[in-house]
């Protein structure tokens, strides 16, 4: 579902340049569960954003459910991004003047959808907040918040969700909550996930973790490989 292909990155800030990433090369499979590690600065979050087509790639291609990234205008990126791709962010990211239900709505009115509201109240219910539809973000509490952004990254059924470091900013107690959420929808639903993350026990949840040190990968290691089929 995933191809990176000799991506590097390299961002210009004045007459400076720097290069985050360097010749990375990895496959993700349909389904499966990824987490990329690595030291503060070493590229997760510029690599993440890249392979969901939030920005392009210095060199290297992307295939992101079979469409060459690099060759579509950023309106044809945005199209796939809408139809195909959830994010969960560690900032939450909702839309602070519209209310929980409106949040998760506006994803499916995106695509064209019409009466959506029936199909966000069900992901509400699913994520545990259906008596806090009417709330806006600042009255709802970090962890309800993150729940809120897990129902619309998932309201477009994507094929492939992408998550940056989406128990970050919560206590432990809440952030299982929401790391159980989100693993139950990728075995339920068959999403692929691609999380970057600090957590270790997280990441030793998921099927493989790839490890960035330098702007190189550094490991890529594949492990719990018979999760997704013993169930
Ligand atoms: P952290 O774990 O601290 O979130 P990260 O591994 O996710 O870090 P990135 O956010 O990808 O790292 O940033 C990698 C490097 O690229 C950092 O040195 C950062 O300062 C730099 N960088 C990121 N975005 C930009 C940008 N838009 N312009 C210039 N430099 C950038």
């Amino acid at each position: 579902i995933l191809l990176v292909n000799h991506v590097s990155k390299t961002y210009q800030s004045g007459s400076k340049s720097l290069t985050v990433l360097n010749d990375i090369n990895f496959e993700i499979k349909p389904g499966s569960s990824v987490a990329i590690v690595g030291p503060s600065g070493s590229g997760k979050t510029t690599l993440l954003g890249l392979c969901a087509g939030l920005d392009g790639a210095s060199s290297g291609n992307i295939i992101l459910n079979g469409k060459s990234l690099d060759q579509l205008s950023e309106d044809e990126r945005a199209a796939i991004r809408n139809q195909h791709v959830g994010f969960i962010f560690q900032s939450f990211n909702l839309l602070p003047t519209l209310t929980a239900l409106e949040n998760v709505m506006v994803p499916l009115e995106l695509l064209g959808k019409k009466n959506v509201k029936p199909q966000a109240l069900e992901l509400l219910e699913k994520v545990g907040l259906g008596d806090r539809i009417h709330h806006y973000p600042a009255q709802l509490s970090g962890g309800e918040q993150q729940r809120v952004s897990i129902a619309r990254a998932f309201a477009n059924q994507p094929k492939i969700l992408f998550a940056d470091e989406p128990t970050g900013n919560l206590d432990e107690e809440t952030g299982a909550v929401i790391e159980n959420l989100i693993f139950n929808l990728n075995k339920e639903s068959g999403t692929t996930l691609v999380m970057v993350t600090h957590d270790g026990e997280l990441a030793q949840r998921t099927n493989r973790i790839l490890k960035l040190k330098g702007g190189k990968l550094a490991d890529d290691s594949q492990q719990n490989s018979n999760i997704s089929n013993s169930h």
